[in-house]
């Protein structure tokens, strides 16, 4: 913004580039950077189920450790990293990490548990998905069955046909499918049944408010219900409170995330309550 004349009348030159424009130039020169020097690490969140009271799985959410600025979360450079293509090796190099993760933590003895791993749409379109999957399983020589997938409805429900075809081949590899985001995309309810799909996941704008909106308690309820009929699993995310619980429990949600719970934690942290 440059100042006008003597008084107090701001204007913004044409050319000039906006606050927002200068940061996300300044981040698409230090994500390429990061990428090299790999400057990213996997926070996980534990999941709990409901019925059983114990850990059930963990959900691996990448952070970027910018030497500059610090910590940054993923809503502040993921949709950049898929601008600049930049979201292939990361994805892979996340989807990596977090197997070899839960090998190393299986190998130890704990608990054993699953960890889901968010999959961008760019990677899921990607022709050699599923070869790129299979090759990371085989790579850190971690079981399937201890891998989920989430695959947000929105990129779901894009090429349906195609989405159908990919998730038949991840389900033969014996990975776990889980629709992400749930409620806020526009899903055919009759392909769903086509879809090898194994779990829903109740977005979090949904649990928010949902013992004060009556329209989110209904929502909530019903996808619970769909779930179930469709012999799903259902999660709901981002369960903060005791009333939140309690809501979930009556209404028989299997899983769920939240900080209730646990926030997102370090690798070190989440090690510490595995032991
Ligand atoms: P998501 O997959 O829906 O992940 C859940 C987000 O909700 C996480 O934010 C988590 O920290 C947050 N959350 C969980 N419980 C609560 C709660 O009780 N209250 C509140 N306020 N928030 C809660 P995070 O880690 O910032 O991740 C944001 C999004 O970034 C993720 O949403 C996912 O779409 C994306 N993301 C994270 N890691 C990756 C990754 O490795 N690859 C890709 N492609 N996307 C990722
Ligand atoms: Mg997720
Ligand atoms: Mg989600
Ligand atoms: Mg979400």
């Amino acid at each position: 913004r440059a100042k006008k004349g003597g008084g107090n009348n701001f204007y913004v030159y044409n050319k000039e580039l906006s606050d927002i424009e200068i940061n996300k130039v300044k981040t698409i020169s230090q994500l390429r950077r990061a990428v090299e020097r790999n400057e990213f690490e996997l926070y996980y969140q534990p999941k709990i189920d409901m019925n059983l009271g114990k850990v059930h799985g963990m959900e691996a959410l990448i952070r970027w450790n910018n030497p500059d600025e610090g910590l940054i979360g993923p809503n502040k450079f993921i949709p950049i990293a898929e601008e600049m293509g930049l979201i292939l090796p990361i994805g892979e190099w996340v989807l990596r990490e977090a197997c070899r993760q839960n090998k190393e933590w299986l190998d130890k003895g704990y608990q054993p548990i699953r960890v889901s791993v968010n999959i961008s749409g760019m990677q899921f379109q990607q022709k050699d998905f599923v070869d790129i999957v299979k090759n990371v399983l085989e790579d850190t020589g971690i079981e399937s069955q201890y891998l989920e997938l989430e695959i947000t409805e929105s990129i779901a429900m894009i090429d349906i046909k195609y989405t159908i075809e990919v998730l038949k081949k991840l389900k033969s590899l014996g990975v776990y499918i889980s629709i992400d985001d749930f409620g806020t995309g526009y899903s055919s309810f009759s392909y769903l049944k086509e879809m090898s799909v194994d779990e829903l996941k109740i977005d979090r704008t949904f649990i928010m408010d949902v013992n004060t909106n009556t329209k989110n308690m209904s929502i909530v309820k019903a996808i619970i219900h769909l779930a179930h009929e469709l012999n799903l699993e259902v999660t709901a995310e981002g369960a903060e409170t005791e009333e939140h619980i309690q809501f979930l429990k009556e209404n028989n949600c299997d899983k769920v995330q939240g900080y209730y719970y646990s926030k997102p934690v370090s690798s070190e942290e989440f090690e510490k309550f595995l032991k």
